[in-house]
């Protein structure tokens, strides 16, 4: 059994409430069903915590819970649901969105969703949630050149640490995008540790810059929560995936130059 303790599931959500629209419905998940998820985690054994949390802890049962985005609903939907069952939980925020709205949601409805503003963060801070790094504009940084991709790491880092008093130690890749130059401005930024989509259970005696979460959505079962933490995304190869990333960053580079006549509707995540 001291295999399966090498390992830290990592799981991810967005949105926690109702009534999403259609399209963005596998990115919210309802309050009740959120509980549920947690609950049966906690009975199988798991303690569920934040992210830098998990990784700081002796090898154990543990499952870290991040929350990505910053939606406004995770301080009246989801931290009721974590205090329920006692998870902490790691949220990351988009700095440069901070109080605004999605607005880089715009393929969605929900780009109009309102977002957590600075003392909203701050008193989440202050009772025991991670505060994170989205980067500064949630921008898809594999495609900004090297001057302009470490400006946006290194922004967000320092209005998370003037706002919020202390360092933020941990970082999110919006979209889920990141390479070799991503890795290293976040590294070089000072964070300690950064999570991609993946699919995968993250080993513990791998990158902590490249932490592989697990998609939790609104159909997702409490079982099938509790399958995900046990044996990882079902369905999913994740090599393959991994071999179609070239060519997508290709096709989104040269659509970025289309972007004025055409809004992106395409995206790995919110
Ligand atoms: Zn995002």
């Amino acid at each position: 059994m001291t295999e399966s303790f090498s390992v830290l599931p990592v799981l991810m959500f967005h949105s926690i409430g109702n009534g999403a629209s259609a399209a963005f419905r596998r990115w919210q998940v309802p309050p009740a069903l959120l509980v549920e998820q947690l609950a049966c985690l906690s009975a199988a054994g798991y303690q569920l915590l934040g992210l830098s949390e998990a990784l700081s802890q002796p090898a154990g049962k543990h499952v870290a819970i991040t929350f990505d985005d910053a939606f406004a609903d995770f301080s009246t939907h989801a931290v009721p649901a974590l205090r329920q069952v006692g998870a902490g939980a790691t949220l990351y925020a988009p700095t440069a969105y901070v109080g605004g709205r999605a607005t880089w949601l715009s393929a969605y409805p929900e780009g109009a969703s309102p977002l957590l503003a600075w003392s909203d963060l701050r008193d989440l801070h202050a009772a025991g949630y991670e505060i994170g790094s989205h980067g500064h504009r949630h921008t898809d940084l594999d495609l900004l050149a090297g001057p302009e991709l470490r400006r946006d790491v290194e922004t967000s880092r320092r209005l998370l640490g003037a706002e919020l008093g202390s360092p933020a130690r941990s970082f999110c890749y919006p979209f889920g995008y990141h390479t070799r130059a991503v890795r290293a401005a976040v590294a070089d930024a000072g964070f300690a540790s950064a999570c991609e989509v993946g699919y995968r259970i993250h080993r513990r005696d791998t990158s902590p810059f490249s932490i592989s979460r697990l998609i939790v959505t609104g159909s997702t079962s409490p079982e099938q929560a509790l399958a995900l933490v046990r044996g990882g995304q079902p369905g999913v190869v994740p090599y393959l995936r991994r071999g179609t990333r070239t060519p997508w960053r290709a096709f989104r580079a040269a659509r970025r130059g289309l972007r004025a006549r055409q809004e992106p509707a395409v995206q790995e995540q919110p």
